[in-house]
């Protein structure tokens, strides 16, 4: 039954159809556009948003768009609070356009001396605010300072105030093991743990950490390349049970060696 489970990766964003099929897999994510900056989502595909959601449907292809990394609608500044906010919700129309199962983004922070209740209540101000057409699955973090989703309880807190906000229902979870790791929560019980939580965890990323265990680091690495526990890992995406998403180095052939690493251990 577990190896049912689909396996894809993180892919370039101008043909992710080819990407898909380079690598056998029924799921890809991307970015829409640059993932460092503010100026909003753009679709490379030859074919625009419209061809981009027939040909994926036609190809069996998921899609799931990653917004970009600025984002942190947590945040007290709101020279950084308020483009995060347009530039999310351009990516929710962004990547309903294109049929996304999902846009994926990080749950951010506040400044070191800042009260982390006020980016619990600035993530409830933004899914009120945001016209939710597709799940926003939030994603734990590696570290950071004063983050809203590295560690368990604050992402409890962040559940919390979003709970009762309306659109919380397309609200949902993306677990990353290198965070997980790499942000100092136990992988043998972060699963439960999450879910505990969130009640769900819609999308897993796998990936190997370079750092130790609480580093804070945010260093992807191939399976078995880094210092996360083989079973430990295969674990996570057993009991999660979700589709998956390789965020590891190296093109089609190095996720190719992921994804049967992986098979072979679930
Ligand atoms: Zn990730």
């Amino acid at each position: 039954m577990s190896t049912a489970l689909a396996i894809g990766a993180h892919v370039d964003q101008t043909d992710p159809i080819a990407e898909a099929k380079a690598r056998n897999a029924p799921l890809v994510q991307f970015f829409l556009g640059d993932p460092q900056g503010y100026r909003g989502p753009e679709i490379r595909y030859a074919g625009g948003a419209e061809g981009l959601r027939a040909d994926a449907e036609a190809a069996g292809i998921d899609l799931y768009v990653h917004a970009p990394y600025i984002v942190n609608v947590a945040t007290t500044n709101n020279r950084v609070r308020i483009p995060s906010r347009k530039l999310l919700q351009q990516h929710v129309d962004a990547a309903t356009a294109i049929g996304a199962k999902g846009l994926i983004v990080h749950g951010g922070h506040v400044g070191k001396d800042d009260d982390p209740e006020k980016g619990f209540d600035n993530w409830r101000k933004a899914v009120e605010a945001t016209d939710l057409t597709l799940p926003l699955l939030i994603e734990n973090t590696a570290g950071g300072d004063n983050a809203m989703t590295r560690y368990l309880d604050r992402i409890g807190r962040v559940w919390d105030a979003i709970s009762a906000a309306e659109g919380f229902d397309m609200v949902g979870f993306c677990l990353d093991t290198c965070h997980a790791h790499a942000g100092g929560n136990p992988l043998e019980t972060v699963v439960d743990d999450v879910r505990a939580i969130t009640g769900r965890i819609d999308l897993v990323h796998c990936n190997d950490s370079r750092d130790e265990f609480d580093s804070g680091a945010d260093r992807h690495a191939s399976f078995g390349a880094g210092r996360i526990d083989a079973d430990l890992l295969a674990g996570v995406v057993r009991d999660a049970g979700s589709p998956v998403v390789c965020e590891t180095p190296g093109g089609a052939a190095e996720h190719a060696a992921d994804f049967a690493w992986l098979r072979e251990r679930l």
